[in-house]
């Protein structure tokens, strides 16, 4: 019996000391591997972004969110999540924020401006021939030309008014486009100022943090003030025919 409980102590003995001695088993080789970081997947849309966007047909404008109230300016100057290009419901989206900026009238518009916290915009094309607009998911901004121009910039979410604003002459721009991955764009002109003011939208940021400092301009004030400049203009080019 002795021998026994000495045989089975030597065993088990022994087979810690070939565990100990042993190399790593399979997992613990994995388990030492150094991590390699993978691309975040975008989370999905939560249940009060998808009431939202489903709260209308395709064809039906969403509220606009407004800085003149303190619930809609601190939502405003949140920092929009990614969103998933295969969602869904980005499609919804994307027409029923089209249908806003047209109604509006406006030359872009912002998904936080309807509600929804995550990086995607309709911005008008000026550059381009019949000025169409395009609807961009996960933009950003890569480089921003080191020359700057001023010009007067108002908001869908700013009742307020209008304000002088420095921008950039260029930039270029990266978003996800479907079956091509990311892709990047050099933009210039006004259609840059465009891009500039809505992806400022997606990281909380609101024209008028950035404006030249002093009062904004009430939007009547600033609308008959560009008829009269019209107005100027037409008659300057009619003395140019005489
Ligand atoms: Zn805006």
């Amino acid at each position: 019996m002795k021998r026994i409980f000495s045989l089975a102590f030597l065993l088990i003995a022994l087979s810690l000391l070939s565990c100990a001695t042993a190399k790593p088993c399979a997992p613990c080789e994995a388990a030492a591997l150094p991590t390699v970081a993978t691309p975040v997947k975008p989370a999905p849309l939560d249940r009060y972004e998808r009431r939202l966007i489903t709260g209308g047909a395709q064809n039906e404008v969403m509220t606009l969110v407004t800085n003149d109230t303190p619930a809609g300016d601190s939502f405003l100057r949140e920092k929009a999540f990614d969103i998933d290009p295969d969602d869904p419901l980005l499609q919804l989206l994307r027409s029923r924020m089209l249908e806003t900026v047209k109604k509006a009238p406006g030359v872009g518009v912002a998904a936080p401006q309807v509600g929804i916290s995550r990086r995607a915009a309709w911005i008008q094309r000026m550059d381009k021939p019949e000025k169409p607009f395009e609807f961009y998911v996960n933009p950003r901004i890569d480089q921003y030309a080191p020359e700057k121009a001023t010009g007067w910039e108002g908001c869908l979410s700013v009742p307020a008014g209008f304000g002088s604003v420095e921008r950039s002459t260029w930039v270029v721009v990266a978003h996800d486009v479907a079956g091509k991955g990311r892709v990047s764009e050099r933009i210039d002109g006004f259609t840059a100022v465009i891009f500039q003011h809505e992806l400022d939208h997606l990281d909380g940021i609101l024209f008028v943090d950035r404006k030249v400092p002093g009062e904004l301009m009430p939007k009547d004030a600033y609308y008959e003030m560009r008829r009269k400049e019209k107005e100027a203009a037409a008659q300057k080019e009619k003395q140019n025919e005489k």
